[in-house]
């Protein structure tokens, strides 16, 4: 059976110590580690994995430079070293990258405040990163020679870190790790309805995907539905000391700006920063901050026109970036955290909101809510949720810090020298791609083994599958077995990132779409493959 219909019927009349709702970074990493710890987990999602929220981010992980502007002094330090943390844990999937600052005479700091700023932001964590450094226009334009330095101070270059793939290929690894911890996982189902009876919750799902209800009892419920957190709360009538509100963002995919690794900083017209940051052979602008009383947004054309603006007044191209430039956009709301006292919250500076997150526990209800957060900060709300549920009774096994991470160094050696072995790295030689060695023991860790030797069984598994998207036809039989793909969008956009990265029409050419849904979907790839285009052509009549 394959692994989404076995996962549902495991969880179809199924008993477990915690069900979590919500499979975005919060509820992905809730159920590593709690099933890493011994516990009987469930997840679901009714959208895919890291469909919502955790899909739209900026797939920065950082200490927040900026929020010291606000004088945050204890967020950027726990963020700070929780990027450390990261960093350390996944040293293929996130890399540290320079920040480099161009301050024009609008900037809300002269060049020597941001540079003293640096070197704060370098001490607060821990000076685990390169050394930040001050620059002058010349210095700035001879390394970014894109920058336009007509206005320009000086600047400064710090760093951060960045996640090589994206965002929600990220949540996905946590998962997967829950999953080969024992976890129940499905996407497309989607919690109905919960209603506590004694110790233990009786559970309503929908199955999306069949129309079939599931139902299961769990002893807590770990409510991890980011945006929509409080309405679930609502719904179980629980009353909590925090709720959330939404802040608006939006990033805009386009043509490589710069072959430098490094992002570029620039403070907009309202004087709040925004980015240009590398996502392979693309470079990704953003974002922006607007506050909305829904989840549910769109790019509009004024947020498009406010960016391609705001950088095309920053920079020394050719062409001056327009709408056709555009690759694809992302667009999210990041829940922010805010008491839940009564207040409308309506009159407070916007960009001065937290981005801290909290867990309220009602020991009564046995429900443990995560309110806002970071990427970033991922593994503390793992550890804080585990806590949680150990307050609530239920026995975990001890940490041992191996419910996340990727494996260890003597592993990925001997990767590697089976890699030469059998001359992967020869297979593909493109001018600016990482050598596919690299790329397979990223995305794929210890299950890369099995995919060298299906490549040296047939040769033809080490093909490229589609023209420019930099994936092997192994990987797509890979993704098809363990990879729970639902829908042909949770591959193009999601597992991988090839919708945001390759120009609508190119995915289009040839045979390569067909052979993907056909090696994902089998009997049923006619249906999936004509789901996905009436999709991106509605996006594109937009
Ligand atoms: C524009 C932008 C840029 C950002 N940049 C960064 C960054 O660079 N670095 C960083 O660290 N953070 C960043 N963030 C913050 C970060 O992305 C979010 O805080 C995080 O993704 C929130 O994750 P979540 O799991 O709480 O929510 P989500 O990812 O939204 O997950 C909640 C899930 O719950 C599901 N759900 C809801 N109700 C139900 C139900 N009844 N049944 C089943 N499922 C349900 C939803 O389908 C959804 O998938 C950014 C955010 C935005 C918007």
């Amino acid at each position: 059976m394959e692994l989404r219909a076995s996962n549902v019927s495991r969880l179809d009349g199924g008993t477990f110590d915690v069900l979590i709702v919500g499979g975005g970074i919060n509820g992905a990493v809730s159920a590593a580690v709690l099933a890493g710890r011994g516990l009987d987990v469930a997840i679901v999602d009714r959208g895919d994995w890291a469909g919502f929220t955790s899909s739209s981010s900026s797939n920065l992980a950082w200490g927040g430079f900026k929020y010291l502007e606000n004088y945050e002094l204890n967020l950027v330090r726990k963020l700070s070293l929780s990027r450390n943390r990261l960093l350390k844990a996944y040293p293929s999937n996130i890399s540290q990258l320079g920040f480099m600052a161009a301050l024009d005479h609008g900037s809300p700091f002269p060049p020597w405040l941001a540079a003293l700023g640096s070197s704060a932001y370098w001490a607060i964590g821990n000076f685990q990163t390169h050394r930040p450094q001050f620059l002058g226009p010349e210095e700035i334009k001879s390394q970014e020679p894109v920058i336009n330095i007509d206005n320009v101070r000086g600047g400064i270059e710090y760093y951060d870190a960045y996640l090589r793939d994206n965002d929600s290929r990220f949540v996905w690894n946590f998962v997967r790790q829950a999953i080969e911890a024992g976890a129940t996982a499905a996407n497309y189902v989607e919690m109905t309805s919960a209603f506590q009876h004694g110790a233990n919750w009786n559970v309503e799902l929908h199955d999306l995907e069949t129309g079939e209800q599931v139902s299961l009892t769990a002893k807590a419920i770990v409510n991890a539905a980011g945006p929509f957190v409080d309405a679930l709360n609502k719904q179980w009538e629980n009353v909590t000391e925090h709720r959330i509100v939404y802040s608006k963002g939006i990033h805009l995919v386009v043509p490589q700006l710069t072959e430098n690794e490094r992002v570029l900083a620039f403070f907009d017209d309202t004087q709040r920063l925004f980015y240009v940051i590398p996502m392979g052979r693309r470079s990704v602008i953003g974002t922006t901050d607007t506050r909305v009383k829904t989840p549910f947004t769109e790019v509009t054309e004024q947020d498009r026109d406010f960016l391609l603006e705001q950088i095309n007044a920053r920079l020394d191209l050719d062409e001056p970036l327009t709408k056709e430039d555009i690759i694809a956009e992302r667009c999210g709301v990041r829940p922010l955290v805010v008491l839940n006292d009564g207040d409308d919250h309506e009159d407070i500076d916007w960009g001065t909101l937290s981005r801290k997150h909290e867990i309220d526990l009602d020991m009564e209800r046995r429900i443990v809510t995560i309110f806002g957060g970071k990427i970033t900060d991922c593994l503390n709300v793992g550890e804080e949720v585990a806590a949680a549920v150990e307050k609530l009774g239920l026995a975990l096994e001890d940490d041992l810090g191996d419910w996340y991470g990727e494996p260890a160094d003597e592993v990925r050696d001997d990767f590697m020298r089976q890699a030469k072995r059998m001359k992967l790295d020869d297979l593909r030689h493109k001018k600016g791609v990482e050598p596919l060695s690299e790329r397979l023991w990223r995305r794929y860790g210890r299950r890369a083994f099995s995919m060298l030797d299906e490549i040296r069984q047939k040769p033809e598994m080490g093909e490229d599958i589609l023209a420019s998207a930099d994936y092997l036809r192994v990987e797509l039989h890979h993704a098809a077995r363990h990879e729970m793909i639902t829908h042909l969008e949770d591959f193009m956009l999601r597992r991988s990132k090839i919708d945001l990265v390759v120009r609508n029409e190119k995915i289009r050419e040839g045979n390569g779409l067909a052979e993907v849904s056909q090696i994902l979907f089998g009997d049923a790839s006619d249906t999936k493959l004509a789901e996905y285009l009436a999709k991106k052509d509605a996006e594109a009549r937009v």
